[in-house]
């Protein structure tokens, strides 16, 4: 109601269907914004898309050169490559756009079978299968593995495609308390009696899923914990790495290498293409005869058209950088980089009083806004001075925890984090939402 913030969405406590109708038709603008350029440290943002007495879409062709800090693009390979650029240009005169045929029927390319091999050796297990779509890897491979008669339990803040997947399977859902491996094993003891044989539990087979990095808290996994608690009452992992893979551990390895994990102690690993290797596609990482099993039986590697060739190209390249198989070393300076503007802009953020989510070394960071109203008023503020966010709100958080979620890249410079973190200092004071005294004042 502050009269800077006049014409900014009303506050709307607890109306859940009230607050979707209404301020969604208000802050429709600050979702889904069109962008004029691929997604790298600097975008180009449409400026403004109204609609007329009519309801008709008027876009506008002006935009704004943002810094971005939304997109997911962690290593900085969604944008114009050295190395992996031209040869996505080869692989696409070379195979087209598309196989327009599914994996079994002629569209698996000598592509497909490198870049398995290679995501394979690259997360430590010894097979990999790859699909077209991140999404749908979780969302029909979850039914695949288990069904009627088996346990799925979830962590509460697991992804939306894993909740989907974990429904569609058929079998019972249980969810944990949010990264909690006390929680986790009060539910399983609840489920079965301790040190049973799996031949004589009420379940066929019980799956625990959770996330590397959690996409909405960019909190870290307590892997080492849980998988601990799953192999005491002898159920299987399933590890969604979407925002890990690529963007932790000293070689880029995950949240197995950054917590000390060895690789065989999870039973499923899932990641997708979409993130740190500037990409399309998701893949299942696990023992040969679990890919073997999958590939007989999965319904989106049976009838789905399989990944697109350059996009299967890009995979291979940017995993050959990060593993400094190109000839070079810029993967491990990516992989310095994102860690050292990771915890730079982490720290800067709470220095400046704001309430930061997550843990170090991860690149995802949501600012808390709490009130859904202050979302508009953030983002419209941000981008006026030329800083790209991503707001997140119900349904994808509870309703009165909103949040900016930030994502830093290795390609972001030291310049583009200062003007950054300038820009969301002066709009965190002007709506409010620095919740902690900042540094000098606590002394
Ligand atoms: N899992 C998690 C944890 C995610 O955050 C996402 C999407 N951001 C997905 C799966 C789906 O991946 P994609 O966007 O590549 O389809």
């Amino acid at each position: 109601k502050s009269k800077d913030l006049k014409g900014y969405a009303p506050i709307c406590l607890g109306l859940e269907d009230f607050y979707t109708r209404r301020l969604y038709l208000r802050i429709q603008d600050c979702f889904g914004r069109p962008i004029a350029s691929a997604p790298d440290s600097w975008i180009d943002v449409v400026e403004r898309i109204s609609t007329d007495n009519n309801k008709t879409l008027q876009r506008t062709t002006n935009t704004n050169k943002c810094v971005n800090l939304g997109s997911y693009n962690y290593l900085g390979f969604a944008a114009a490559d050295e190395y992996c650029t031209p040869l996505v240009i080869e692989s696409l005169k070379k195979y087209s756009p598309s196989t327009c045929s599914v994996r079994v029927d002629g569209g698996t390319t000598k592509l497909h079978a490198e870049a398995e091999e290679l995501v394979a050796r690259f997360v430590g297990k010894p097979a990999a299968i790859t699909f077209g779509m991140g999404y749908v890897t979780n969302s029909a491979i979850i039914p695949v593995l288990i069904g009627k008669g088996g346990l799925i339990i979830s962590d509460t803040l697991n992804h939306n495609s894993i909740v989907n997947g974990a429904r569609a399977s058929g079998a019972t859902i249980r969810v944990f308390q949010h990264n909690s491996p006390s929680h986790l094993e009060d539910v399983l003891r609840e489920q079965i009696a301790e040190g049973q044989p799996r031949t004589h539990r009420p379940w066929k087979k019980i799956i625990v899923v959770v996330e590397g990095i959690y996409s909405m808290e960019g909190e870290l996994c307590n892997l080492p914990e849980i998988i601990a608690v799953c192999k005491k009452y002898k159920a299987y992992t399933y590890l969604d790495e979407a925002h890990s893979i690529g963007a932790i551990g000293k070689t880029g390895r995950g949240v197995c290498e950054l917590l000390g994990v060895d690789p065989a102690d999870v039973d499923i690993m899932m990641g997708t293409f979409t993130k740190s290797f500037g990409s399309c596609g998701g893949y299942i990482a696990a023992s040969k005869e679990i890919i073997q099993y999958l590939k007989y039986t999965c319904p989106a590697h049976i009838y789905a058209t399989s990944m697109s060739p350059p996009a299967v190209q890009q995979v291979i390249s940017s995993i050959k950088v990060i593993l400094g198989e190109d000839g070079s070393d810029r993967g491990a300076q990516k992989l310095a980089r994102i860690r050292e503007n990771s915890n730079f802009f982490r720290s800067e953020l709470q220095k400046m009083g704001f309430e930061v989510l997550g843990d170090n070394d991860s690149p995802v960071m949501p600012i808390m806004l709490y009130n859904p109203a202050k979302i508009p008023a953030f983002s419209r503020e941000c981008l006026r001075q030329n800083v790209a966010v991503v707001t997140v709100a119900f349904p994808a958080t509870p309703l009165l925890l909103a949040r900016a979620r930030i994502c830093i890249s290795a390609s972001h410079t030291r310049e583009d984090l200062i003007k950054s973190l300038e820009v969301i200092s002066k709009v965190g004071d002007l709506i409010g939402i620095k919740y902690f005294p900042v540094e000098n004042e606590k002394a």
